[in-house]
């Protein structure tokens, strides 16, 4: 199929270069230019495992990126709008659907002069009821076309993880198929139709409440099992003895249980805050989604906590930070724990040597020159009193660099702790 992809951040440029292993002429396009440029010339602009080389495979054979609308969705028979859809600005939890707007009018306008049938698939994670109530009256508008009569629309959220966004792309537990009606549902179902899962299909508001509750109850699981972790440090027990026990029961599983400092990235935080803000517009009070962030606003602190009782004060100390991405295998900050707990350091005046083997560009737009950027972990070992492990990237296992030092473990890295003045957040 020709298939066109608007936005090329982590969701768009996986999809756009799975699609295109799998043999469809895929067309992706984004508003900043440099992306594209990067893109075309086979240099991933994200780290994402497996991508480089599916990138220099597919590019200029049967995917290429543009930052010309037009040139993308043009002549091809699905659209997919994989755009941001970040948290308002004004704290209210709310979306900002301003990416999704300016994509659905582009895209709106371009099908006014198309004669074939074209699918508009919305990728982006947005709140239950805004395909119907946004995406398709501006669709409708700039096309004076109808819908299910002169195109179709779908709702396809996305639950890749990244790091391992291309195994997931390609392995998905199960497809969602939000669809306007049967035709445009047919179209996504005859795309997917190699994929060996399970295909539900459902309408566009319930694709997107399927993505928020996926979510919601994911980042449920983590901010519970450091609750729990935090009350088995205080009896003495070991939380992850505990979660293995938990975890056979088929009911429950053992994935998303690891107690720690807390879940981070671009999706959990911001659609949790946008399903309670959807469940206060309908009169519900999502107390337990209330609980899900307040508890993992707080977690990450802990870890100073930790230290504060090894080191009463931190003023002038020289404490190593390990890992900065929001887990291993990716370089993005986004909402990591790590933010606030080199926030809540500089505030006690600590002096702050960082190291993450994938995120240290993004750190530098964080923090500027506020913390000392070391090449490795080894250098954060050598300079420091102390340090925090707060990514479990598979190179900070190394017991060496951690013999002899005051060590707060935010996520079960250490096994071995003989030497060292070691701390586990939860256990
Ligand atoms: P991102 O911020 O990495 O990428 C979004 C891209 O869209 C950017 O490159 C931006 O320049 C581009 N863009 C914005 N407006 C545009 C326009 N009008 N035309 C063309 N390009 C435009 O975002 P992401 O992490 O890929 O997430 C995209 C969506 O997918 C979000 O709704 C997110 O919640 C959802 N999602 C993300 C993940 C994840 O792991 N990152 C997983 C599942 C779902």
């Amino acid at each position: 199929m020709q298939i066109s992809i608007i936005g090329v951040g982590y969701v768009g440029l996986v999809t756009a270069t799975c699609l295109a292993e799998l043999g469809h002429n895929v067309t992706c396009v984004d508003v900043v230019k440099e992306k594209i440029d990067e893109i075309n010339r086979a240099e991933p602009p994200i780290y994402e495992e497996g991508l480089d080389d599916l990138l220099k495979k597919n590019i200029k054979r049967n995917l290429k990126a543009t930052t010309d609308l037009n040139d993308a969705v043009m002549g091809s028979d699905i659209s997919f709008i994989c755009v941001g859809t970040p948290d308002k600005s004004d704290g209210s939890g709310g979306v900002d659907l301003k990416y999704i707007k300016s994509a659905a009018i582009g895209i709106g306008k371009i099908l006014q002069e198309t004669k074939d049938y074209h699918v508009v698939t919305v990728k982006s994670t947005v709140p239950p009821g805004t395909t119907d109530s946004l995406v398709i009256p501006l669709l409708e508008k700039y096309s004076g076309k109808k819908v299910d009569k002169d195109f179709g629309v779908c709702m396809n959220p996305e639950f890749l993880r990244e790091g391992k966004a291309i195994h997931d792309f390609m392995n998905p537990d199960r497809i969602v198929i939000g669809e306007s009606d049967e035709r445009a549902g047919n179209v996504l179902y005859e795309l997917y139709g190699g994929f060996n899962c399970p295909k539900l299909r459902v309408s566009l508001k319930t694709a997107e409440m399927i993505k928020y509750t996926s979510n919601a109850f994911l980042a449920m699981k983590v901010s519970f099992i450091g609750e729990m972790g935090n009350i088995c440090k205080n009896l003495g027990i070991d939380v992850y003895d505990v979660a293995n026990g938990i975890g056979y029961d088929s009911r429950i599983g053992h994935k998303f249980l690891r107690a720690g400092c807390g879940w981070g990235g671009s999706c959990f935080g911001k659609d949790v805050r946008a399903i309670i803000a959807k469940a206060r517009e309908v009169n519900c009070k999502p107390v337990l989604l209330e609980g899900v962030i307040k508890a993992n606003e707080k977690q990450p602190l802990r870890m100073i906590e930790l230290l504060k009782e090894k080191i009463k004060s931190l003023t002038g100390k020289k404490v190593g930070v390990l890992g900065l991405a929001f887990k291993p295998d990716t370089d993005d900050m986004r909402e990591s724990p790590v933010i606030p707990i080199i926030n809540e350091l500089l505030r006690e005046n600590a002096v702050v040597y960082a190291y993450d083997p994938k995120a240290m560009k993004n750190a530098k737009m964080i923090f500027g020159d506020k913390i000392k950027y070391m090449d490795s972990a080894k250098q954060v070992a050598d300079k420091s009193d102390a340090i925090l492990v707060v990514t479990d990237w598979d190179e900070f296992k190394d017991k060496s660099l951690y013999v002899g030092k005051v060590v707060i473990d935010g996520r079960r890295v250490i096994e071995d702790t003989k030497g060292i003045d070691y701390e586990g957040i939860c256990w």
